[in-house]
């Protein structure tokens, strides 16, 4: 009697024949995300969750019964990576955010929406408090971008991250003992980089000193592991490069660069630098982009507080703007390693886009902006599966209806995204997020 239920069990184990999870895409125009040409009227074949081929249409077989796509006249590109992100406290739905809002079942939503938009991995930068997130990069959420994370990073107490209901998440450092004691307990969790806070807030905290952060870095070392500074001034620019720090979170924002730190930061070329440009106002279209994951409520709200926005408020945030904008172009021609992220916390996907565009406005080439957002953030991630369109790469792609490289706005024409070899359902996704 149960010798038929055995077999018809053994066959639904046993892995399926290679026909069956290889897929050849063919026809598009494929940015592999390396920096080099695009290859027109390419073919790409996947098996699984891998890339394994990839070269010109025609010239890439596929086994014999593998699924085929016609993506001519699309565009694709590596999926997006963002290397700085505080994630898990804001619930989209209501725009609440607070004390009490970090919840694992939110992370997982905002991770969910980013793959939506495209982003593959997502690295949150020291406002995760617990082991919530650390479970979360131990099991990767199917159909959602995979999580590194920070832990939990160090200002002076009370005086770390800017919002009042993140500063009890960070470490207060006093000594640098204190110093060592935070790295070796991070170490012990072992968190994927160490993050800091050198800011007084336009003076109303105390920052973080030389000789705390030199414990901080010497100890983080010690134990293999990078730290990541959150920056404000040009003169703490410097001292950290002089101290051993491994990235910078936003770029210098209270003057412009000048060629000491260059020179500087040429001798340390593997520090990374996530620009961060600030948001410069919202134009329709980023309103558009962000409805189709935002309900519209939320979205009405954010077009209306950019509306009162005084007309000295906005010239301020203009000149924000620029200032950055300068400062980001002189890093990019000098060559240094532009990595990507949006820091984002409330505005959860649809954003990697506007900064990616951002980039673009500061001086990048939309070439140079995808490398930043793939590969060298990936790099900066250590997440060597991700980043470029490539044998052996996981498969994780988006699929365009126009070039970006083009008009860098066309990255938010997205027909398909891919995660981990299995395209996502974004029409569901959209309509649990906006139909209530
Ligand atoms: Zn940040």
């Amino acid at each position: 009697m149960k010798a038929p239920l055995l077999i018809v069990f053994a066959a639904a184990l046993l892995p399926a024949a290679n026909a069956q999870n290889a897929v050849l895409f063919e026809g598009a125009r494929l940015i592999t995300g390396d920096g080099s040409a695009a290859i027109e009227n390419s073919a790409f074949l996947i098996q699984n969750d891998r890339i394994t081929t990839v070269g010109k249409k025609g010239e890439v077989r596929a086994p014999a019964g593998a699924a085929k796509v016609d993506l001519s006249g699309k565009t694709v590109m590596p999926a997006i990576v963002d290397a700085h992100t505080h994630l898990g406290w804001a619930i989209i739905r209501t725009g609440e955010i607070g004390k009490d809002t970090y919840t694992k079942e939110n992370l997982i939503d905002h991770l969910r929406r980013l793959a939506y938009y495209g982003v593959a991995a997502t690295f949150n930068m020291g406002t995760d408090p617990g082991d919530i997130a650390f479970q979360i990069r131990a099991e990767p959420v199917p159909g959602a971008a995979l999580l590194r994370t920070a832990g939990r990073g160090m200002g002076r107490p009370n005086a770390g991250p800017g919002a009042d209901y993140w500063r009890p998440v960070a470490y207060g450092i006093s000594t640098e003992a204190d110093g060592r004691k935070a790295v070796q307990e991070l170490a012990a969790k072992k968190v994927d980089i160490v993050k800091i806070w050198v800011d007084d807030r336009n003076g109303t905290v105390e920052k973080l000193t030389p000789p705390l952060y030199r414990a901080v870095i010497d100890e983080a070392h010690k134990h293999n592991l990078r730290v990541s500074a959150h920056i404000y001034y040009l003169a703490d620019a410097k001292e950290l490069l002089r101290s051993g720090i491994d990235g910078f979170m936003h770029g210098v924002r209270d003057r412009d660069v000048d060629d000491e730190l260059i020179q500087l930061w040429k001798q340390h070329p593997n520090v990374f630098v996530t620009p961060n440009l600030p948001d410069k106002g919202n134009s329709e279209e980023d309103f558009a982009f962000m409805s189709e994951t935002v309900p519209a409520g939320e979205v009405k709200k954010a077009r209306d507080a950019q509306a009162a926005r005084t007309p000295e408020a906005a010239k301020r945030a203009r000149d924000f703007f620029d200032l950055q904008a300068r400062n980001l172009s002189k890093l990019n021609a000098a060559g240094l390693k532009i990595a990507f992220g949006t820091d984002s916390g409330t505005t959860v996907g649809w954003d990697a886009h506007q900064e990616m565009a951002d980039m673009v406005t500061a001086g990048m080439t939309p070439a140079q902006v995808i490398v930043a957002a793939t590969k060298t953030s990936a790099e900066v991630m250590k997440l060597n599966q991700l980043g470029t369109i490539a044998p052996g790469k996981s498969a994780d792609f988006i699929v365009l209806d126009a070039n970006p490289l083009e008009n860098i706005a066309n990255t938010r024409k997205i027909a398909k995204v891919y995660i981990r070899g299995k395209e996502l359902d974004r029409g569901a996704m959209r309509a649990e997020w906006t139909q209530r």
